[in-house]
């Protein structure tokens, strides 16, 4: 079976039948992936992609992730497949402000 997101990547439209293969191809990885499209918890700050998790906030570039499940597990989290769909459908928050200033500035934010 080909990757679905590489069919997404050229093209397909993000429509049942792709949720499906998504779900089959990369199980319970790709169905939280989507879940977190869904719910608009995809944000793209100028210098990288940013996923609100469950339990926090992971940053996305390419390939990496900095969730436990990445580092501990490796392979594509769901995480990075979120920010793969997010960026070829156009679902995600654009926010006009490096990823460090947000933290400084956010109520709430974890900056020390
Ligand atoms: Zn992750």
């Amino acid at each position: 079976m080909s990757d679905p997101l590489q069919d997404l990547t050229d093209g397909h439209p993000l429509n049942d039948w792709m949720r499906k293969r998504i779900c089959a191809y990369y199980k319970s990885r790709g169905q939280k992936a989507l879940a977190i499209v869904d719910h608009g918890r995809v944000k793209r700050y100028r210098d990288f992609f940013v996923v609100v998790g469950d339990t926090g906030k992971y940053v996305v570039e390419d390939e990496f992730c900095s969730c436990d499940d990445f580092l501990h597990r490796g392979g594509r989290c769901a995480h990075i497949l979120a920010v793969k769909v997010a960026r070829v459908t156009g679902r995600f928050e654009l926010i006009d402000l490096w990823y460090h200033e947000d933290l400084n500035t956010a109520p709430g934010g974890t900056a020390l």
